[in-house]
């Protein structure tokens, strides 16, 4: 009745079958524990702003101060909060939307070159503000077929990172280059860099080096796992190169094949 019909001849088969059975049963349990420890994290993640809202606004209650700045503190440090809880499911949307559109992606021709050029002028006031010297290298006007917005949304995830992860009066630099099949997009810095042990997580959903400083420079641990998916999409790759208190340098690869036949 269901149009197919499983027939086992042998006991070879039969090992077949269960042997695929048992694969798929493992991967089904691996994506239950996933999704389990995704909704952990979202949870923890929205608890913690919404916490430090409560303290603040309990204090705010409770207060027998008459200067009114004491109160203008606080409400700042509840806005900043509101600000990071908005942050936190903007982007969460922005994961959500990306595993639907596994097959939807935008594609047009795009010169990656102006591409680029609009997220240095995005983010220039961000970089001189911490009087770092946001250096462009572009020698080659390359074409590529991308989903524009997207790729956009990538490369500014790491070039902002790397103006937030180096200290004032460091220098980022944004490279353009072919090699072989694909396009590269270089971004150096001279920061604080990335730990040994914590490179192999740092793609992975709300990861942070450092949770403490992150939450200084108003991180969500999204970012980077937010580009990897973007650029995975695109059949691409991103590499990182990294030294504690040296720097780090992030890799984009998108190939020229991406897109085609769109
Ligand atoms: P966040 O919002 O915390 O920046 P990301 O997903 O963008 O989250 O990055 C994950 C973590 O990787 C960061 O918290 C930081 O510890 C580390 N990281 C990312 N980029 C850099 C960089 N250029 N230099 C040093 N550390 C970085």
């Amino acid at each position: 009745k269901l149009g197919c019909k499983v027939e086992i001849k042998t006991n070879d088969e039969f090992k077949h079958l269960a042997n695929a059975f048992n694969i798929m049963s493992t991967k089904l349990n691996e994506v239950d524990i996933q999704r389990k420890d995704f909704v952990a994290n979202v949870s923890h993640e929205l608890r913690t702003p919404l916490s430090s809202i409560k303290l603040l606004s309990e204090s705010l209650l409770h207060q027998q101060e008459e200067d009114v700045n004491i109160y203008r503190e606080f409400l700042k440090d509840i806005d900043s909060e509101i600000d990071r809880l908005n942050k936190i499911i903007d982007d969460l949307l922005v994961l959500v939307d990306l595993d639907k559109e596994k097959l939807s992606l935008n594609y047009q021709t795009t010169y990656i070159n102006f591409l680029l050029e609009k997220i240095i002028s995005r983010l220039l006031p961000l970089a001189e503000k911490k009087h770092i010297d946001l250096k462009v290298d572009f020698k080659e006007k390359l074409q590529i077929k991308v989903d524009k917005d997207k790729i956009q949304q990538a490369i500014i995830n790491i070039v902002h990172n790397a103006i937030k992860y180096t200290p004032e009066g460091g220098v980022v630099e944004v490279s353009l280059y072919s090699e072989g099949e694909y396009i590269v997009v270089k971004v150096k810095d001279n920061g604080v860099g990335i730990p040994k042990e914590s490179l192999p997580h740092i793609f992975d959903r709300f990861y942070r080096v450092d949770k403490a400083r992150a939450r200084s420079t108003g991180g969500t641990g999204l970012g980077l796992s937010i580009a990897y998916q973007i650029i995975t999409l695109h059949q691409g790759t991103i590499e990182v190169e990294s030294e504690v208190n040296k720097g780090s340098t992030f890799y984009i690869k998108i190939p020229y094949s991406s897109g085609l036949g769109s």
